[in-house]
């Protein structure tokens, strides 16, 4: 994974499960967050994998 800086802090971001909250599903995603501010980011790449996969795991309920 590539290596991440808060905007505000920079410092490096962490991994770490982050909730997303406007999508329906209740899981968590790994993305990364600043052990500073606390602010959390999800990459693209995650956002592309993941949440796609949930949705689709919801629409077939
Ligand atoms: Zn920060």
């Amino acid at each position: 994974m590539a290596e991440w800086y808060c905007f505000q802090d920079k410092v490096k971001l962490e991994e770490a499960d982050v909730t997303l909250s406007y999508i329906v599903v209740n899981r968590f995603f790994k993305g990364l967050k600043c052990p500073k501010c606390g602010v959390q980011y999800l990459p693209e790449e995650v956002v592309m994998t993941d949440i796609q996969a949930a949705e689709q795991e919801l629409d077939s309920k």
